[in-house]
């Protein structure tokens, strides 16, 4: 059965497709593809824009008999749960428990392993804006067939490093992530121009618990969104289905994507398509609980770079990212992505030991991404930026190595547990150089 990711980007025709439901099939498969010297590579959902979930032309191990929850800690505050599991399920299982993960991205379709693999993140955040640093521990089966259990106290090094493993390490049969009382968010929705959301971003960072910000490209317009906490779940006042006008009608709905289609055919329309957009927008203000209010649908396909530079340096860095679009002849019909996050203490993780600006980038899926990205792209290298591992970017293992400072260390774990390359691709041999 072929492969191909969400985008429609990448894909391959593995050899051979498993579907293992018990560590020890894991193990099988494993030691099954070193002693073949062939590859294995495990699936998540697909939904990262690169091709580091590509199988190749080996086996495909497919997470749909590893899901559900295995273990609730309620003195600890930790859920074990099997790797592949979907985070939309596990939201609603820990919703159920009257649990919650402390942040998120803004999509849930994606698989534990897969998410925390490529450093999957959402905005702001108490605790951590990326899921990996919401990580306890896991359970990973090496390159040799090894079952390691990884935490702060069991194969340390093993955690401090793999907990964004780029698949690269092994396969997660399991994942632990902290957790915390269900809680509920208030959003504010609010349009603004340039210069207001450049005026107000740093109050807006230090008042609401998570903010994020979407700029239409050749316009002076944003939608600003900021989640907060509530006190008291008995608060909340949902979005009534018919008021959904931005997730159903903005970022995921037909006549979005329909408008995006056409405006790949006549390119010149686009600015006056996405004025016409921005000005559609008006305030608004919901609350539910928490990963109601960090998830929306997306049903519109598009492709994807986004890049996380310095904090501080953010917004000057959107500036000259809109100088040179300004510049060039292109017109995007998507608009940009703005997120921040705390630093946190995971080797790979685009905010290891940085508070960071992210900056997102997309395109329909059926327009030309390529000539965008490559003109935004050394604007952000050029910043420090370091590429989501998960979306589009043209990095290899020598400059990554200069944006990590425990690039080496994880290179050299990756030599120690997964000495013959069995999850090996054309992706990983591009950013970890072999
Ligand atoms: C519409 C959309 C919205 C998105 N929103 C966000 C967002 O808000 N924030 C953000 O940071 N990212 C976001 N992403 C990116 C996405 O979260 C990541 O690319 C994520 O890795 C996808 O998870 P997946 O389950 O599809 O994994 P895949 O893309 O299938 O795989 C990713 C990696 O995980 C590995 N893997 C999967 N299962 C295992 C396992 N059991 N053991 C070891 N390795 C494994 C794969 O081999 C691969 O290396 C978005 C992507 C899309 C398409």
């Amino acid at each position: 059965m072929g492969w191909s990711n969400w985008s429609g980007l990448e894909h391959a025709s593995p050899s051979r497709v498993i579907t293992p439901g018990s560590l020890d099939e894991v193990i099988a498969a494993i030691v099954a593809a070193r002693d073949g010297g062939t590859t294995l590579k495990a699936a998540g959902t697909g939904h990262s824009f690169t091709a580091i979930a590509s199988p190749g032309s080996g086996t495909h191990l497919l997470p749909g008999r590893m899901t559900g929850i295995v273990a609730v800690d309620r003195e600890a505050m930790t859920v074990t749960a099997r790797a592949g599991t979907q985070l939309k399920t596990l939201n609603a299982d820990l919703e159920r428990l009257g649990l919650s993960l402390h942040n998120m991205g803004d999509i849930a379709e994606q698989t534990l392993a897969g998410a925390v693999s490529t450093g999957t993140h959402g905005t702001g955040g108490l605790l951590a804006a990326g899921l990996s640093a919401q990580l306890a521990g896991f359970t990973i089966v090496t390159g040799t067939g090894e079952v390691l259990s990884c935490s702060a106290t069991s194969n340390p090094e093993v955690f401090a490093l793999g907990r964004v493993g780029l698949g690269a390490l092994g396969v997660l049969v399991d994942v632990t992530f902290m957790v915390e009382p269900l809680f509920a968010l208030e959003a504010v929705e609010q349009p603004m121009s340039w210069e207001e959301f450049h005026g107000s971003f740093d109050a807006m960072t230090a008042e609401a618990h998570h903010v994020d910000a979407y700029w239409f490209p050749h316009t002076d317009r944003l939608l600003t969104k900021r989640n907060t906490r509530l006190a008291s779940l008995d608060e909340t006042e949902p979005l009534s289905a018919t008021k959904a006008w931005f997730d159903d009608n903005f970022l995921q709905n037909t006549a979005f994507g329909t408008l995006a289609a056409l405006a790949n055919l006549a390119p010149g329309v686009i600015p006056r398509m996405n004025r016409m957009n921005a000005s559609l927008l008006s305030p608004r203000t919901y609350s539910d609980v928490a990963h109601r209010v960090f998830v929306a649908e997306r049903r519109v396909v598009f492709r994807e770079m986004e890049y996380a530079v310095p904090r501080a340096d953010g917004l000057e860095v959107l500036r000259e990212c809109r100088r040179a679009l300004d510049a060039s002849d292109l017109r995007i019909s998507f608009p940009v992505e703005l997120r921040v996050a705390p630093a946190d203490d995971v080797a790979l993780s685009t905010a290891y030991e940085r508070d960071s600006f992210y900056l997102a980038f997309h395109t329909h899926h059926a327009a030309e991404h390529r000539a965008y990205f490559a003109l935004l792209e050394p604007i952000l290298r050029a910043a420090g930026g370091r590429p989501h591992w998960g979306k589009i970017h043209t990095q290899d293992a020598a400059s990554l190595a200069e944006r990590y400072p425990r690039f080496a260390e994880f290179v050299a774990l990756r030599d120690r547990l997964d000495p013959d390359r069995v999850f090996g691709n054309d992706y990983l041999r591009r950013v970890l150089g072999a």
